[in-house]
């Protein structure tokens, strides 16, 4: 199975001469947006509108599955829904679980209601807090809060609980609440929140591990995780939110601002290679144009010998741009010889089938294009490889090719991740089961990768290097975070974690380290 990111968050705010314009309704962008980047989590969909018009200044909805599940795109809208979604001001969320179970009690955003308007807010964030287990037993043990959930997210609500209520005037000081939860927070965190005064903050974490852009308007502010949803809204000038800043709508306009310093960037470079939506920008960057690049370097990297029963194929989607691109630069045919089918999603894969059977209902080879060939297979990253093995044998049984070489437009994956990526634990990696190197200089011994191809069944396999990605990005190699490929974590918990992942896989602990 892929990994999954966890979440999306999206924004809005009506404007009219650079103040909230709070007779215009556009609380209906939300749905729109979250839809865009449904890539980043269809566990589940939520929205919090705020409408002074209304007597629940505040209203949420959410509910599990896919946008169009959540939000009754189709059919016809429920009145909950149509109120959930009205209002001048909106944040919404898709949510993928990384951290806490498949239950809509852990669909963002999370609304805490209370009389005094400051202090009633809701919230929905993208990424993990590291070190959540030390902020929970923080809270736990001086009898601060009681504890619901299994979420990081339930706890962040707390913190951001205690900080508002220093401010008894309701002039809330947003700079200073995040300055100091920057200091508290060890992670990854884009978040976004709305109170019942109708103040919206939108705030990245001081490494901008994850993306956020936002767009200013004359008649609205957007918010986003990826572009394309600004983008697709028909709003142009598109920009970064850059780490350690937030921006904020108030009575008194947009305001764009800093709360920490930036000592160092850790962008998730897996933002780019696999997770995002490929028509986004992130920090700057295009995500298929990126992709190409790797391409490219795969083909410079090429050493088999092109002939008329060569073909590239593409694992679908995400390794399209990289498979075209590859082929192009060596001269062979590019073919669709393995097709998905788009609307296999998680309820099958529930339903008990053997992953043989849901390799097969999702992707389906092609013989008559796929017969005795030589097929290079291409696909964005390997991390488990359980459908890789699959999709591979299926290749050579159903659709009779005569060879599959899988080049892989990723480094390989021998670390977990802790901020916010399901791939938590050592054992789960397939690469680390082959090497105990904590980063591949270049590529993994031949003899090595050797192996790796024979246990996925392929006749030969090749990854890019850790090195080659910041000329794949085309952002500098100390501006991104590939702690899952090097194993150097951009934070003190990152780093904690690993000796404790490591310490547990030598004793044969199950589980996820934090
Ligand atoms: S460890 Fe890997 S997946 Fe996790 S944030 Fe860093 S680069 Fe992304």
């Amino acid at each position: 199975m892929k990994p999954k990111d966890e979440c999306g968050i999206a924004a809005v705010y009506a404007l009219k001469g650079g103040l909230p314009d709070t007779e215009t309704d556009l609380g209906s962008y939300i749905p729109l947006m979250l839809q865009d980047m449904q890539n980043r989590g269809e566990l589940s969909a939520g929205i919090t509108s705020y409408d002074p018009h209304r007597n629940y200044l505040l209203k949420t909805h959410k509910a599990l599955g896919q946008v169009k599940e959540a939000f009754k795109i189709n059919p016809s809208n429920e009145k909950t829904i149509e109120e959930a979604t009205s209002g001048c001001a909106a944040i919404g969320h898709v949510r993928y679980a990384t951290c806490g179970k498949d239950d809509v009690n852990y669909a963002q955003p999370f609304e805490r209601e209370h009389g005094r308007l400051h202090k009633w807010f809701s919230f929905c964030f993208n990424g993990n807090i590291a070190n959540h287990v030390e902020l929970k037993n923080y809270l736990v043990e001086n009898k601060l809060y009681h504890i619901n959930l299994e979420s990081d997210t339930e706890i962040l609500m707390h913190y951001l609980a205690r900080e508002i209520a220093q401010f008894e005037d309701g002039d809330v000081d947003y700079v200073q609440i995040f300055k100091r939860l920057a200091h508290s927070f060890d992670g990854a965190w884009c978040l976004s929140m709305i109170d019942a005064q109708g103040d919206l903050v939108v705030a990245r974490d001081p490494l901008g591990f994850k993306p956020l852009s936002y767009a200013i308007t004359d008649d609205k502010v957007l918010v986003a995780s990826e572009s394309v949803a600004i983008w697709n809204r028909g709003v142009g000038n598109i920009q970064t939110l850059e780490p350690g800043h937030l921006l904020r709508v108030t009575k008194d306009g947009v305001k764009v601002e800093k709360f920490a310093e930036s000592t160092r960037k850790a962008h998730c470079f897996f933002e780019w290679i696999y997770f995002s939506n490929v028509a986004s920008d992130i920090d700057g960057v295009n995500v298929y144009e990126s992709r190409v690049r790797a391409g490219e370097m795969l083909a410079k990297k090429e050493t088999l010998t092109i002939d008329d029963d060569t073909i590239v194929v593409s694992v679908p989607d995400t390794a399209k741009a990289s498979g075209d691109a590859m082929g192009f630069e060596l001269g062979a045919k590019v073919v669709e010889g393995l097709f998905r089918n788009r609307y296999v999603g998680r309820s099958f894969i529930k339903s008990g089938n053997s992953r043989n059977k849901v390799v097969q209902q999702k992707f389906t080879p092609l013989p008559s294009v796929l017969k005795g060939k030589k097929v290079i297979l291409v696909e964005d990253s390997l991390v488990r490889g359980t459908t890789l093995k699959h999709i591979i044998k299926d290749m050579k049984e159903r659709g009779q090719v005569a060879e599959v070489h899988l080049r892989i437009a990723c480094p390989p994956i021998l670390s977990p991740c802790f901020y916010g990526i399901d791939m938590s634990t050592l054992k789960e990696l397939f690469a680390r089961q082959y090497t105990d190197v904590d980063a591949t200089e270049s590529d993994l011994p031949e003899e090595v990768r050797t192996k790796m191809a024979n246990d996925l069944g392929a006749d030969s396999l090749t990854y890019l290097s850790h090195t080659d990605m910041a000329e794949v990005i085309d952002l500098p190699y100390e501006d991104l975070c590939i702690a899952c490929v090097n194993s150097d974590y951009p934070t003190a918990q990152g780093k904690k974690l690993i000796v404790k992942a490591r310490e547990n896989a030598l004793k044969g602990v199950e589980g996820r380290s934090y």
